[in-house]
């Protein structure tokens, strides 16, 4: 595996699910770990002390990605604490389904707003510290429905293919900085978000799955690790698709 001793990552969304995941692999490949969370305080917390009960560091920090002076606010923070900033997973993401006649604007606005915006805005947070230092790994999460679409899905797959054209942006943009920027498109995974799906619902997404299951987050948050890691380091502008063959 890698070494991510003496790295710093910022993880948003990071007190659960995938987040929660790739914020206890980096810690455990020897990063020092910012979990943002919103609401979660009890599961932020809950995610620091088990990574610091097995020796790893780690803070959690409130912050909304969808409010872009957070963020700023974190990666300050962040910097001032831990003197440096190499790693950015954003990570933080919020699906909300409906039919294409049922969608509301708000509905639209609120996935921009988190999923598309914010993602921009951790990457423009972070960026400033890894410029100057001239080293620097961001991954976004995307979808695979960012990719494939999906029924019942339109404006979140659309934030998700949102994130790719912004992470390709990124990485061309920043790549002189030695900064890189990829992306991480999850299939289906066993996480809060995914849980409300019906027993017929899943049945008919397995068919389609050669790998025949759905994913666990610890399957996403190795391969965020491998982007993350200084041996990622001629790859940038990627997207890494990890969904049991669903999308080839
Ligand atoms: P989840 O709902 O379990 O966790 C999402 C996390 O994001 C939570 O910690 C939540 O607090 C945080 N979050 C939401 N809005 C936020 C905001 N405005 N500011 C800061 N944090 C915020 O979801 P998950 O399944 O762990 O998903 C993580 C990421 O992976 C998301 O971007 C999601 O779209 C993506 N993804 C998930 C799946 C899946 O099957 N679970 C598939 C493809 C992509």
């Amino acid at each position: 595996m890698f070494s991510l001793n003496e790295r710093v990552a910022i993880v948003t969304g990071g007190s659960r699910g995938i987040g929660r995941a790739c914020a206890e692999t980096l810690a455990t490949l020897g990063a020092t770990v910012v979990l943002t969370y919103v609401r979660g305080e009890a599961a932020a917390l809950e995610t620091v002390k088990a990574i610091e009960e097995r020796g790893g560091r780690a803070r959690a920090m409130k912050a909304d990605v969808a409010v872009s002076a957070e963020m700023d606010a974190v990666v300050d923070a962040t910097v001032k604490e831990f003197g440096r900033l190499d790693v950015l997973v954003a990570n933080a993401g919020i699906a909300v389904d409906g039919l294409l006649l049922r969608l509301k604007d708000e509905d639209i606005d609120n996935l921009v707003a988190t999923n598309l915006r914010g993602t921009i805005a951790s990457a423009r947070a972070a960026v400033k510290p890894m410029m100057k230092a001239r080293y620097g790994r961001i991954v976004f999460l995307s979808s695979v429905v960012g990719e494939m679409g999906n029924v019942g899905q339109t404006a979140y797959a659309a934030t998700k293919a949102g994130v790719i054209g912004a992470a390709k942006s990124i990485a061309r943009e920043y790549a002189s900085r030695n900064v890189t920027v990829n992306v991480v498109a999850p299939g289906f995974i066993d996480t809060d978000m995914t849980s409300h799906m019906t027993e017929a619902m899943k049945t008919q997404l397995l068919s389609g799955i050669p790998l025949g299951r759905t994913g666990q987050s610890a399957e996403i948050a190795s391969a965020v690790a491998f982007l993350a890691s200084s041996e990622a380091s001629y790859v940038t502008g990627q997207v890494l698709r990890v969904n049991g063959g669903l999308y080839m």
